[in-house]
């Protein structure tokens, strides 16, 4: 479901006849039973408790049908609900983040083979190996993967796509948080097996060709300043060809992370909620009883009277209720310091730990500029996730063999349930040279979903792996034709078909561009 079908939705009516009977029920039993007796009595008291669920229940369901369909919500709403909402495409990048995540959704859910999916115009080679690859396992078992997903502001409209570009010497990196709800799907024939509901942030990386002003850009394969023409006619100076989309904003990851900041302004909003809902648990029993019980108390009173009498009893009471609430707040004010002393200390170590955390990578990413001055630990993150994502969804040895030195085959038997794979954390353990390769040891956790016996399980596991790059390449993010492209014979090379050439047999060194896999294991 895209942004626009989401704005189509109607706020069905329908589901609050559920909470208005049970309105009617509660009423039904305090008419009936509180003219039988002038005390209060049990069913009277069933009647009020009654009467108090369904109004929270119809509350709950206003919330969830305003929340699903993103439309503008009632003011009295936004008391007692957290609020996040929806924000639609502003720009040229808003449309293309939201694009992608369309076809990404709609390429994992056709459940048939596709020509021409326009996935491939959104993503590089390497993302589209390995979203092929899944797709190919969902198909092998009959499952099909839907994400629904929309951009929503969690931490204030402006906030709700964050960006960080740079230059690495070839393209220019573009580093996007976006804040979202995704709900993916998983259906076997048809019928539903799973169905997971994040709502954090996707993470992507984007490349471009670089524009260095006056029409002319930076050819992404050799270096040279030239002009877009020719580009796509073939570089003067290397011969690449490339196509529009080549050269613009080319997803090269995409994964859905948590993220910290995002977690605490949530967790801000819903404390915010506290006071509000205290308030009406204590006040609405007692206006509730004014106002009804004026009627059902007083049967011989004439119904002005009886209605004036009800607003008063129920302003009255809902006075007492409050102060009696108050005094209650009072009273356990100790206990709620502590509570919020205690959760916000947790906070506080929560996001210590997470600041040490990117202080870490910083220091990595550091230490590797010392050797690759343009060197970026999200990219380079981004392209070890593609590898990972590959490695867990690869039928045969060769379909990952031209980003591996080790031989991987012991793991597609181990892997052959995997259907998703979720990036939970990934860390730069160490980072060396010497003089033929770069070395780089990195941890990942990793959730796993596997299809077992017609149903889907999660489970976790760590990854640890070193990969290594030529001592002298530089960063630069690996990008299509000019790369994959047998040094033989010229033929263009498909990554599904493993790093050996189907023409004259010579082997793809990814090595010489791009970080390649040198040790794997599981922990
Ligand atoms: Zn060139
Ligand atoms: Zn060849």
């Amino acid at each position: 479901m895209n942004n626009s079908q989401m704005n189509d939705f109607k706020i069905n009516a329908g589901s609050l006849i559920g909470p208005g009977l049970a309105w009617a029920a509660g009423l039904l039993l305090v008419v009936i039973y509180a003219p039988k007796t002038v005390y209060m009595n049990g069913m009277v008291m069933l009647g009020f408790l009654v009467l108090c669920i369904a109004t929270f229940w119809a509350l709950y369901t206003l919330y969830r049908e305003y929340d699903k369909t993103g439309k503008e919500w009632p003011a009295f709403l936004d008391m007692f609900f957290p609020n996040y909402p929806i924000v639609e495409d502003r720009n040229e990048l808003m449309r293309n983040l939201s694009g992608f995540r369309r076809s990404y959704s709609d390429f994992l859910s056709s459940g048939h083979e596709e020509k021409n999916s326009s996935l491939q115009d959104y993503a590089t080679q390497l993302m589209w190996h390995s979203t092929a690859l899944q797709k190919k396992r969902l198909m092998k078992k009959g499952l099909t993967l839907e994400m629904d997903s929309v951009r929503r502001a969690y931490s204030g409209k402006g906030s709700s796509v964050r960006e960080n570009k740079y230059f690495d010497g070839r393209y220019r990196v573009n580093d996007i948080y976006e804040e979202i709800s995704a709900l993916r799907t998983i259906k076997q024939s048809g019928k539903i097996i799973k169905r997971i509901k994040d709502s954090e942030v996707a993470h992507f990386t984007l490349l471009s060709a670089s524009q260095t002003g006056a029409g002319k850009v930076i050819c992404p394969n050799c270096g040279a300043e030239t002009t877009r023409e020719n580009l796509l006619d073939g570089c003067d100076y290397c011969g690449a060809k490339f196509t529009v989309e080549d050269m613009e904003n080319k997803v090269d990851s995409f994964g859905l992370r948590r993220d910290f900041r995002t977690g605490a302004s949530k967790k801000e909003a819903v404390r915010e909620l506290m006071f509000p809902w205290t308030t009406l648990i204590a006040i609405l029993p007692l206006v509730y009883f004014g106002l009804i019980g004026a009627f059902a108390y007083m049967p011989d009173t004439n119904i002005f009277l009886r209605l004036v009498t009800g607003l008063f009893a129920a302003g009255l009471l809902g006075l007492l209720g409050w102060s009696l609430k108050s005094l209650f707040l009072m009273l356990i004010l100790p206990i709620l310091l502590l509570i919020s002393a205690a959760s916000k200390s947790m906070d506080r170590k929560m996001i210590y730990s997470r600041k040490k955390e990117e202080e870490q990578e910083k220091r990595m990413a550091d230490l590797v500029r010392k050797t690759d001055p343009l060197f970026s630990i999200q990219s380079f993150f981004g392209g070890v996730q593609n590898k990972l994502s590959a490695i867990h969804y690869a039928e045969s040895p060769a379909e990952i063999n031209a980003f591996s030195e080790s031989d991987l085959s012991s793991l597609t038997g181990k892997y052959k349930d995997v259907v998703d794979v979720d990036i939970q954390d990934m860390k730069m353990e160490s980072y060396g040279t010497d003089n033929m390769f770069q070395r780089a040891a990195v941890s990942a956790e990793l959730r796993l979903l596997e299809l077992h016996g017609g149903k889907i399980k999660e489970r976790n596991e760590k990854v640890k792996m070193t990969l290594i790059k030529d001592a002298g390449c530089r960063t630069q993010a690996v990008c299509g034709a000019s790369v994959l492209k047998c040094k033989g014979c010229g033929a263009p090379l498909s990554l599904m078909e493993g790093k050996t050439c189907r023409f004259c047999g010579s082997n793809l060194d990814l090595k010489k561009y791009d970080w390649v896999i040198e040790r794997y294991g599981t922990v």
